[in-house]
């Protein structure tokens, strides 16, 4: 998103990724409504034939399943609430785009060491080296996802919360697919402390449990989770798994997201919704913010402006996406921490709260910004007075 925005703007841009692509990226692809909103103005309009091909099945509904399976919350919407895609084909439509707006494309090369020091003209620039070359630029924008290590050799401090999770692309029988590609689901009781999901793909199904909170269980929960939970969807019969485990940091990094010419944006930055670990429509958003900043900071010569640009990427952070990760994170920690008050919500508003996600999604609403007096508003006027305010 950065490398099309910054290709669009007619910035000299070269975009490094340490993979060949396409490339598999363990993610369960779930693109939501106001991600697919941010692809760029061309490519929405007249979607490429990779794009077309990247964008698998799209949903009107989500469905999110608690009480022993039992209760449904379903939220409908006209527009693609949710379209599923496969990773690899979407990034690489983008990527493939970007190269036709005049962006460089290095891949197979992973960043290596990153020096600062000064032009010729006492100007601050900044090095990349990988394997094979080295990079010069005036400014970098570090998306280079959860493990981030350019953010660590640009000399970032990592206080970001990192989530496991572990997610199954699952090729299952024809009646199981016909039961369960109508059905993207978020299930509540897949996991203590987290939720598990069923995603519809065009052949197959995205499977996965995601665990939200710290637990005292051994490395292999997930993996029972998951295989409890392939029970519980009533799945028969598998015909092929493919398993990835990896992290998602749900929690933005305190302070700036710029340090000397480099900008951070997506899973480096931890900019995935705590409550949901979406986080695909917030990386596109910070990397086209964080580009934005870079081309409207150029100086008479053309060049960018780094310190400039860190200042307007930084207020964007704060004013538009801090406060709601902010939300989003306490709301987890309720959510994922406390299990009874978690079900008393469901029962009373699991409805609403199911509508409110589907409007996140749809980038219609934000979560409340008070969201712990909120939630207390809500049970107590439900069921009167519990005595003490419950931590949250
Ligand atoms: C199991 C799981 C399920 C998920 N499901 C969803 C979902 O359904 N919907 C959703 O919205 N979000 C989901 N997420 C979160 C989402 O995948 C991430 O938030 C999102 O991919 C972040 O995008 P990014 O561009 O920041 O990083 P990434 O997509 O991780 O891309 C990073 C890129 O950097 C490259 N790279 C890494 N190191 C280097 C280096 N040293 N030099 C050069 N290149 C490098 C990599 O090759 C890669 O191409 C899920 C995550 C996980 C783990």
């Amino acid at each position: 998103m950065a490398a099309c925005e910054l290709g669009q703007a007619g910035v000299r841009t070269v975009l490094i990724d340490k993979a060949e692509l396409p490339r598999y990226k363990v993610c369960g692809g779930g693109l939501v409504f106001r991600g697919r909103q941010l692809l760029p103005e061309a490519l929405r309009q007249h979607p490429s034939p990779a794009l077309q091909a990247a964008l698998e099945v799209s949903c009107g509904q989500i469905n999110v399943y608690n009480n022993e399976y039992r209760d449904r919350y379903s939220a409908q919407r006209s527009e693609p609430l949710v379209t599923m895609v496969m990773r690899d084909r979407f990034d690489h439509a983008l990527v493939q785009h970007a190269q036709g707006l005049g962006v460089r494309v290095i891949t197979g090369e992973a960043v290596r060491r990153l020096d600062r020091s000064l032009d010729a003209h006492g100007g601050s620039v900044i090095d990349l080296h990988t394997d094979q070359r080295r990079c010069t630029a005036r400014a970098v924008i570090v998306a280079d996802g959860a493990t981030s290590p350019t953010a660590k050799l640009a000399g970032f401090v990592d206080d970001r919360q990192i989530i496991p999770a572990l997610e199954c692309e699952v090729w299952v029988g024809e009646a199981d697919f016909a039961r369960l590609q109508d059905d993207p689901r978020f299930d509540m009781d897949a996991i203590p402390h987290g939720y598990g999901w069923s995603f519809p793909k065009r052949d197959h199904l995205s499977i996965g449990v995601a665990l939200f909170q710290k637990d005292d269980g051994d490395k292999t929960a997930l993996k029972q989770h998951y295989q409890r939970y392939l029970q519980a969807l009533g799945i028969q019969e598998v015909l092929r798994t493919e398993s990835h485990g990896f992290v998602i940091p749900v929690s933005l990094r305190q302070g700036s997201l710029c340090q000397g010419g480099v900008m951070l944006v997506g899973d480096a930055a931890g900019t995935a919704d705590a409550l949901t670990a979406e986080g695909i429509s917030n990386a596109m958003l910070t990397g086209q913010q964080a580009a934005q900043a870079l081309a409207t900071s150029r100086n008479a010569r053309g060049e960018v402006q780094a310190a400039t640009a860190a200042a307007r990427y930084d207020a964007f952070i704060d004013q538009a996406l801090r406060p709601q990760l902010h939300a989003s994170a306490r709301l987890s920690k309720f959510f994922y921490g406390n299990t009874v008050l978690r079900n008393l919500l469901l029962k009373q508003f699991g409805q609403q709260l199911a509508d409110r996600v589907a409007d996140v999604f749809m980038g219609t609403k934000g979560y409340p910004s008070d969201v712990q007096a909120s939630i207390w508003k809500r049970l107590k006027g439900s069921f009167g007075s519990f005595g003490a305010r419950p931590q949250i």
